[in-house]
């Protein structure tokens, strides 16, 4: 019979945990987990592969609603984020190509392939493998925690403080986040469609202490709903600004070119445009698309033109998705496992 891996089990995690408590010390993750029942793997991966049949999928609210339920009970989270598509259920060596087992070190459970005489392992890897979240080495609390934050627009110095994390980490993780943002944008078309009319606005973005770069950003939204786009220009060419116009915006769209600022700006000078006061058409600032991407921009963002489309993508989930920006982020979630 196949191991279950408990093998690995360290039988002084309860003290630790105990010891800890009596100290008044703040438990460390591994304390935290060491109460907490942990199924053999083998039972963790059979559950994880249980369907449901008689019962209608989860819907994406219910799913985030068990984990953060269950934020405290790692084998639960995991099992749930197996049979819910956010982390394999299964995992192929990368060796020999033979399915792996599951196998519990201490507080948390990983893959591992035996050597076919058992004596050692051929290869083992985190749980995480082949997800969204082997990008990070943060548990799955701070990274739900950090990923409920992030929709709700917390700022980096909220987030540090509350997940007792620096600020480099803090924006270390939003990269990670921005992973996914890029690919809902990717997955968008172009907005316009069906001569639907089109607001756009050519915006020079730079940073508030010196002007070294200067970034062109085309941005549009359709008149009537909240599908947008957001583009760094590579250039101030004509050129330019037509291939970026055509990429994003249905040719048999109206558009009208316009300023959310009442001022003169340099831009492309056979681009005429007239005001649009986003402040009168929207009561809420953050449903002002454009007055967002001048305004709201961390100093950051400016480091490259990478960064900055990262930003942007972003903000075009946020002004399309909503409130259901969230949701949207772990239905992403699930493509990363093929
Ligand atoms: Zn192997």
């Amino acid at each position: 019979m196949e191991s279950d891996g408990l093998d690995g089990f360290d039988y002084t995690q309860p003290l630790q945990y105990a010891l800890s408590q009596l100290t008044g010390g703040y438990p460390t993750e591994d304390e935290q987990f060491a109460n907490v029942h942990f199924p053999k793997p083998s039972s963790l991966s059979a559950m994880a592969e249980e369907d449901d049949a008689d019962r209608p999928p989860p819907t994406t609210n219910e799913i985030i609603d068990e984990l953060v339920e269950n934020v405290d009970n790692y084998p639960k989270v995991v099992q749930t984020m197996m049979q819910r598509g956010l982390l394999k259920k299964r995992q192929q060596c990368r060796k020999c190509n033979r399915m792996m087992h599951l196998r519990r070190r201490k507080t948390c459970y990983e893959w591992r392939c035996r050597t076919r005489d058992k004596k050692g392992d051929c290869s083992s890897c985190s749980i995480k493998y082949g997800s969204w979240f082997e990008l990070t080495k943060l548990s799955f609390k701070i990274i739900f925690n950090f990923l409920v934050m992030h929709c709700k627009n917390c700022s980096t110095g909220h987030m540090a403080t509350m997940l007792k994390l620096s600020s480099h980490s803090v924006n270390e993780m939003r990269r990670i986040v921005y992973d996914l943002t890029d690919r809902i944008t990717a997955k968008y078309g172009q907005i316009g469609k069906n001569k639907q009319g089109v607001y756009m606005e050519l915006i020079t973005l730079q940073p508030r202490k010196g002007s070294v770069n200067v970034y062109k950003v085309l941005a549009g939204q359709e008149t009537g709903s909240n599908r947008c786009f957001a583009v760094v220009l590579s250039d101030s060419t004509t050129a330019t600004f037509e291939r970026m116009k055509n990429q994003y915006v249905d040719p048999q769209a109206h558009i009208t070119m316009v300023k959310t600022l009442n001022e003169n700006d340099a831009n492309i000078a056979t681009v005429s445009a007239v005001f649009f006061d986003e402040e009168e058409y929207y009561h809420h600032e953050k449903d002002r698309f454009f007055t967002n991407l001048r305004q709201n921009h961390p100093e950051n963002v400016f480091s490259n033109f990478l960064t900055l489309q990262c930003w942007l993508n972003d903000q075009v989930v946020r002004k399309t998705e909503g409130k259901m920006m969230l949701e949207k982020c772990f239905e992403e979630l699930r493509t990363y496992i093929e």
